[in-house]
């Protein structure tokens, strides 16, 4: 089969490899019908994730028609539509019965790798390096799904891939973003990055009852798309970030902050970026956390931090003493995408939410390169791209 895999920092390549097959008696093989680039994919892509091996099939936002099952899943059979979360999860593991499935503690092989690195290992996750399984992505034309009696939810309606897809990741980790902000009526939100997972935290948070929601980025036209989920624009090389927040919130802060954003930001003072990008290149900090550390210096007296960006190891400057200080709550995690599927294909169904509207640009599978090129220079107005196999 065709696969886009990793070769090396700024290098992908759609190459042939071997057809997955069966391995465990829990596992299924999807035969892919769309799959799309993540804004964490480029993480690996430039190459900030350690354990990534030359060859490594990337994608973990992937849906498809199962075509082989194991003897083990009886809750599929050959023929039908699905949907596979990012996290892979045994469903039995305490972690799993509390509905963490994320932190699921029989899914990842290499737990001593990300021990190390961690403490604790998290679940393993598809095509996000060794160091969380090292299991092969969905970016490809099959894909092997471990433990697919608990991960894939069928889709057994007409809705099309690009209304549903997005429940592999983005959208319930936009929706968890915005859960852990205790939303209560009247709040107002602030998600710092107008990215597609922002952008579903924006929908997120006004579903859940915010009054007003912010949203932080610099690039107009991901902003403009923020905008049509309801989200006021503040482009940060425009205006001040902590000013403004402060003067829409009678100087208190936002309810609830939201960092959409993770490892790579950016930062407006050259100084500040030139800082974290040495001692990020120099592995002395693995993330530049700019989007973390204003997210906590403006966040009102005692409200919450909700982190869903993506980091890797540790970082700098935290502003520790503000967090302390203001009684503020820092939350954070994967997305346990199981824990969402059935309640958000519910409101897709419904037509609370119809997540296609983050897509800018369809593509075919063999055009992976020239598409993460794109997503990764922000050209051409790429915002969200799905690739066909
Ligand atoms: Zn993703
Ligand atoms: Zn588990």
């Amino acid at each position: 089969m065709k696969a886009n895999c990793w070769m090396g920092r700024n290098s992908v390549e759609v190459r042939e490899v071997p057809d997955p097959r069966i391995l465990n008696s829990r596992d299924a093989v999807v035969r892919v019908t769309s799959t799309a680039i993540c804004g964490s994919d480029l993480h690996l892509y430039d190459g900030y994730v350690p354990t990534m091996k030359k060859g490594d099939i990337l994608g973990h936002e992937f849906m498809g028609e199962v075509v082989e099952v194991g003897p083990k899943v009886s809750t599929l059979k050959v023929g039908d539509r699905v949907v596979v979360p990012f996290p892979i999860a045994c469903g039995n593991c305490t972690a799993c019965e509390h509905g963490m499935f994320s932190l699921c503690e029989n899914s990842n092989p290499n737990a001593g790798l990300a021990e190390k690195v961690m403490g604790h290992t998290p679940s393993g996750i598809f095509g996000y390096s060794h160091m969380l399984g090292g299991y092969p992505g969905g970016q490809a034309q099959y894909a092997r799904v471990p433990f697919a009696d608990v991960g894939p939810i069928k889709i057994e309606d007409d809705l099309p891939d690009e209304k549903v897809l997005f429940l592999s990741d983005i959208l319930p980790t936009g929706w968890m973003g915005a859960e852990m902000c205790d939303i209560k009526p009247g709040d107002t939100i602030a998600v710092w990055g107008a990215g597609p997972v922002g952008q579903f935290a924006v929908a997120s948070a006004y579903l859940m009852g915010a009054e007003r929601v912010i949203c932080i980025d610099r690039h107009p036209y991901r902003l403009r798309i923020a905008e049509r989920a309801g989200a006021e624009a503040l482009n940060y090389e425009e205006a001040d970030v902590l000013d403004t927040l402060r003067d829409v919130t009678a100087g208190r802060g936002p309810d609830a902050c939201v960092d959409a954003v993770g490892m790579e930001a950016h930062h407006p003072t050259p100084a500040m970026y030139a800082y974290d990008r040495v001692k990020q290149a120099a592995r002395l900090e693995t993330e530049r956390p700019y989007a973390l550390r204003e997210a906590i210096m403006a966040c009102r007296n005692g409200g919450i931090v909700s982190v869903i960006g993506v980091y890797g190891g540790v970082l700098d400057k935290f502003p520790m003493g503000s967090l302390m200080n203001r009684s503020l709550t820092l939350r954070s995690g994967q997305c346990h995408v199981q824990r969402y599927l059935k309640p958000l294909l519910a409101k897709i169904r419904e037509g609370d939410i119809d997540p296609s509207f983050v897509i800018t640009h369809r593509m075919r599978l063999e055009d992976a390169p020239r598409g993460y090129e794109m997503f990764k220079n922000k050209t051409d107005g790429c915002n969200k791209i799905v690739l066909t196999p």
